[in-house]
């Protein structure tokens, strides 16, 4: 009996020490870049309890401040939801926006910057599309494999695709990533990117899609509890033409526009802080902005900054395609062939961020007839 408690005791002890060891050696990086007032940091796809989500808005939002956000967007179920719309506002400095995440026949479908309703969205996917852009907003297919399989048919008008979802996961087997899950006390960034996969099928049917449509890639919190931790898992980086303004319309109206046009990047925020990122193209005197459309009669030039001292490798995409692949924080590329230009940023192993993991997405450039 002594000697089973000794060897469980060594057991234990070995684990602790391997575990204190990993964590040492994946220290979180510090934050290089200054806060540019055109790059606003914010998490997208979140639930409160206007339906199953467990906080309350105004407690998200004290933790998005708390957290550094510069804004949040909830998005809880109903066709639409009403309480949830009617919270949007500045909180403490955050600006708070909603959508809702729509129950329809093909799945989850968020709708986004839409005008306040007189009667509910349709339950059919390909109506439902409809009755949002017809509102002033947009669309994105949530968590698109969560049914194991495509379900959305041919692409009609959705605007955006989510990558990477939080709540897909914390659902997951959490078998593989046990060893890490004591260190959701000490170290939870560690623990959640030690349980993210390659979100290989979600980029490849993004990449798909962008071939014959303007569609933006998300990364999604889908936060249900756990807000703070998840604050701190996934952002999106909102790049904008002119500071935010203090009037809530006015900054609501520049946020939406951002997303809406592919005006911003995803990041693995916890793996490292990702300021400061820039893609965008130059063409005849002109900037071509991330999520635009370059004219295919001219050439065009691809410039990415990608300013951090972490090691990362830079890669630019081209039709899904690997074009270019660099480890300089600085790149500049002629290109003429037509098509969907894009950047990913890896990082080390050293962060904790499996291989093949982006740390970084860009939305894409279009150099092709409209
Ligand atoms: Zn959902
Ligand atoms: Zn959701």
């Amino acid at each position: 009996m002594r000697k089973i408690r000794t060897v469980l005791l060594a057991l234990l002890l070995v684990y602790a020490v391997w575990l204190v060891v990993v964590v040492l050696r994946h220290p979180y990086p510090k934050e290089t870049a200054d806060r540019d007032p055109l790059e606003l940091q914010g998490v997208y796809h979140l639930h409160t309890k206007y339906s199953d989500g467990l906080a309350s808005a105004e407690s998200v939002a004290r933790s998005a401040r708390r957290a550094g956000l510069d804004f949040i967007i909830l998005t809880d179920h109903g066709n639409p939801n009403y309480d949830s719309f009617d919270f949007q506002g500045w909180k403490d400095g955050v600006l708070a926006l909603s959508g809702s995440e729509l129950s329809v026949h093909r799945g989850h479908l968020v709708a986004l910057g839409f005008r306040r309703p007189a009667a509910a969205f349709s339950r059919y996917a390909e109506t439902a599309v409809l009755e949002v852009g017809a509102l002033g907003g947009f669309t994105i297919i949530a968590h698109p494999y969560s049914k194991t399989r495509w379900s959305w048919g041919e692409p009609v008008g959705y605007q955006g695709i989510e990558l990477i979802n939080g709540d897909s996961v914390l659902r997951k087997d959490v078998l593989p990533s046990l060893p890490y899950l004591p260190a959701l006390l000490f170290r939870p960034r560690l623990t959640m990117i030690k349980m993210l996969d390659d979100p290989a099928a979600e980029m490849r049917k993004w990449d798909a899609l962008s071939r014959d449509a303007e569609v933006y890639g998300y990364f999604s919190a889908d936060a249900h509890v756990l807000h703070r931790l998840l604050f701190s898992f996934v952002r999106l980086h909102v790049l904008l033409d002119a500071p935010l303004a203090r009037d809530f319309e006015a900054a609501a109206s520049s946020v939406w526009g951002a997303l809406r046009s592919g005006r911003f990047y995803n990041a693995v925020t916890a793996a490292a802080p990702a300021a400061g990122f820039r893609f965008w193209g130059e063409q005849d005197g002109r900037v071509v902005p991330m999520g635009g459309s370059a004219d295919p009669a001219l050439p065009l030039t691809l410039r990415v900054r990608a300013p951090w001292s972490f090691g990362q490798t830079t890669t630019l995409i081209r039709n899904g395609e690997t074009l270019l692949v660099s480890k300089d924080t600085a790149l500049r590329l002629d290109v003429r062939a037509p098509g969907v230009y894009r950047v990913e940023v890896t990082l080390p192993e050293r962060t904790g961020l499996r291989r093949r993991v982006p740390w970084v997405v860009s939305n894409p450039i279009f150099l092709r007839k409209d």
